[in-house]
């Protein structure tokens, strides 16, 4: 079956699903995105995706390009001609096609709009957790605002391909105070020594992930302890669990940082746990 994507108003062939060569996005990475699951061909979370959307637009002054109904129904149809069950779909906005300046275009320049998706191979992301992944630290390069999810993304293909290049599937970042920040395409976590969970805080530092959101609320319902903080590249390496959080994956279990094993170098059971129960908390519509 032949991939088909939304682009700009058109359901289209996805390999000649194309923008402008001046679309802003090309051009200056001007736009943002968001990915979300779909399981059982629904949406998971798609709420709190659009929400982030609308952010992350506010934030840049993109106009927002139809309503949020109106992308429910592109994402959802994208979805179904491309006969997704369990997989993704892409969304991302531009601020749009016009003549390259710098400076914003005029107000009437239309925001670009495409959405693609497609299956993943859920036993293979299963495998994966069942193994645990391994993840190394880099210096965190980025601009301040990683709190918008902007499609400016070049530090974190840096940073995936050096840990591709290590043997690692993830690269966490790192502050210039020695603080994880967050994965290249997730959320970082650590349980302590006593059982507790922590991740950084959602401010300007990380993005603040859906799927971070959903833990949070698994973790309270089921009372566990846990400190939204920073924590320390020292502290991850003594911690007995540790792993991430995206869309993508769920909850990803990671059994070794910069070489070393956290813990015992297996999957803990914390994080075993809360990927486990994890679709029982995520809304799926
Ligand atoms: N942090 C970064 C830098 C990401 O790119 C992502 C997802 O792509 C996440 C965190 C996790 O966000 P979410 O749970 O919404 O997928």
């Amino acid at each position: 079956m032949s991939r088909i994507s939304y682009v700009n108003g058109r359901y289209v062939a996805h390999r000649d699903a194309m923008v402008h060569v001046e679309d802003r996005g090309y051009q200056f990475a001007d736009g943002v995105y968001e990915v979300c699951q779909v399981r059982g061909g629904r949406l998971v979370d798609e709420e709190r995706h659009l929400q982030r959307l609308v952010r992350s637009l506010c934030e840049l002054r993109i106009a927002l390009p139809m309503t949020l109904a109106a992308l429910g129904v592109v994402l959802r149809e994208t979805i179904r001609r491309n006969r997704v069950r369990d997989g993704l779909v892409y969304l991302q906005v531009t601020r749009g096609v016009a003549r390259r300046d710098f400076l914003f275009p005029a107000p009437e320049t239309r925001p670009s709009v495409v959405v693609s998706a497609r299956n993943i191979d859920e036993a293979k992301v299963d495998r994966s957790a069942g193994e645990g992944i391994a993840v190394v630290t880099v210096p965190d390069n980025r601009w301040e605002r990683v709190d918008i999810k902007s499609v400016s993304l070049l530090p974190n293909v840096l940073a995936k391909e050096a840990a591709r290049a290590a043997g690692a599937r993830e690269a966490w970042f790192v502050d210039k105070d020695g603080f994880v920040t967050e994965g290249g395409s997730s959320n970082a976590w650590i349980v302590t020594r006593d059982g507790t969970l922590v991740t950084r805080s959602a401010d300007f530092g990380i993005l603040r992930g859906v799927t971070r959101g959903v833990v949070l609320s698994v973790i309270a319902a089921q009372n566990l302890a846990f400190e939204e903080r920073q924590f320390s590249v020292e502290e991850a390496y003594g911690a007995r669990e540790a792993f991430v959080t995206s869309a993508s994956q769920t909850v990803m279990p990671v059994v070794a940082i910069d070489g070393r094993p956290v813990g015992n170098g297996a999957p803990g059971l914390v994080a075993t746990a809360l990927r486990r129960d994890f679709p029982d908390y995520a809304k799926v519509g």
